[in-house]
């Protein structure tokens, strides 16, 4: 028998994941990735503990043993007016990895298990054709039977696939820098510094270097330095950068994006139909770090669906929805210093909570009740 043929428009961590899952299925996968690996990725790269669990399943739990990523347990957030909250993050440790390693070896494993990753491949057009779907790039024109939609924060297929961001861009840009200098640079494993409309938050990534990522409202920039007016009302900030001195390589930027609920599943006329993977469906807050596993979660859950938008769009929201709810909350407060600072020291009294409000983001069910 024919085996099923998924086309993955996007081969980040979600769309790598979806066409592991796909293959691992029997599935014929095709990725379709507009740049090539391995290149760098502006994110914290902080690797939400879930991960493991979510690779486990798609047979490549070993990446940590290969790619050597940092612990990450001690969380230090600081705000402009001097306020301080530390905590440990509860049960196995996060992960710095950088997105350059952690997506070239997916699209490595991907290869492995069968699929078809093809680089420097842009999906310009996706369309009905007999039952499934017919796709356009530069060079190429095929079908095949599903299509999981797996292009990230903003993409040239958002209109056609009337997502809601292609008529109201977000407001946020961020920064992505790295240092050469080891997590002893650091007081924490993990920092987040406030500052007005956003955060610079730090961590060591394998490699022994310290990644910076900047997330702000405003003017898009790719130059640190223009940033530096607005980082050097947090002292804790400003102390830390003097530490770090100058960053090694090119700094990178990212522009216009937001954190709303997009779609779940996209059926064009004539019934072809498009799960959204990933960033596509939504970017949850930042804060977080935990976009990637949720785009490894989605890109295994819209791979195992087969087409089957209700089926997906089930599980999807079964097993997320407390993580985006839980997420967005939070994100309100995190961006406000001032709310940060009333709030730090009643926090800091309470040891357990911090702890709990990480977990509430990761939809811990068993701590919903504390
Ligand atoms: C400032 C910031 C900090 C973050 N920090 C963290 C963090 O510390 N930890 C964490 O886990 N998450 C973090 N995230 C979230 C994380 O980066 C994303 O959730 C994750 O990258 C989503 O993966 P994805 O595969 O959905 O999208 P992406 O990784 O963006 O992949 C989408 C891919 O689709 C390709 N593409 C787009 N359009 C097309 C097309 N038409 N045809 C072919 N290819 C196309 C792109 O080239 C890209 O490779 C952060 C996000 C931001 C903005």
């Amino acid at each position: 028998m024919r085996a099923r043929s998924v086309l993955v428009v996007g081969g980040g961590p979600a769309g790598l994941a979806a066409a592991i899952a796909a293959a691992r299925l029997g599935d014929r996968a095709i990725v379709c990735e507009a740049s090539s690996y391995p290149r760098d990725r502006v994110c914290g790269e902080f690797l939400s503990p879930e991960i493991v669990d979510d690779l486990e399943r798609l047979g490549a739990g070993d990446f940590a043993s290969a790619l050597r990523p940092v612990a990450l347990s001690r969380v230090l957030v600081t705000s402009p007016s001097g306020a301080r909250l530390a905590f440990t993050i509860d049960g196995p440790p996060a992960l710095g990895l950088t997105r350059r390693a952690l997506e070239a070896w997916l699209a490595e494993r991907a290869r492995a298990e069968g699929a078809e990753v093809r680089e420097r491949s842009p999906v310009r057009a996706v369309a009905s054709d007999a039952g499934g779907v017919r796709f356009r790039t530069p060079t190429d024109e095929a079908r095949a039977d599903s299509a999981i939609g797996a292009f990230g924060k903003r993409s040239s297929l958002d209109a056609a696939l009337e997502l809601p961001r292609a008529a109201r861009p977000g407001r946020f840009a961020a920064v992505k820098a790295y240092f050469d200098a080891p997590p002893s640079a650091l007081e924490a494993d993990v920092e987040l510094h406030l500052v007005r409309g956003g955060y610079v938050g730090l961590n060591p990534v394998e490699g022994n270097r310290i990644g910076l990522c900047a997330l702000f409202d405003g003017e898009p920039t790719s130059d640190l330095a223009k940033l530096l007016p607005r980082f050097s009302r947090n002292p804790t900030l400003v102390e830390r950068l003097a530490r770090l001195g100058a960053p090694c390589g090119a700094t990178r930027g990212l522009a216009r994006f937001g954190f709303q609920a997009q779609r779940v599943a996209h059926v064009g006329a004539g019934g072809a139909v498009t799960l959204l993977a990933g960033d596509a469906a939504r970017l949850v807050p930042s804060f977080t770090g935990d976009g990637n596993a949720i785009a490894v979660r989605t890109g295994r859950l819209a791979a195992e669906a087969r087409g089957d938008a209700n089926a997906y769009a089930r599980a999807f929201h079964a097993e997320l929805s407390a993580r985006f709810r839980w997420a967005a909350l939070l994100h309100r407060a995190f961006l406000h210093p001032l709310v940060f600072s009333a709030l730090a020291p009643w926090l800091a009294r309470r040891p357990a909570l911090a702890p709990r409000l990480y977990a509430f983001t990761r939809g811990r069910r068993e701590l919903d009740a504390a």
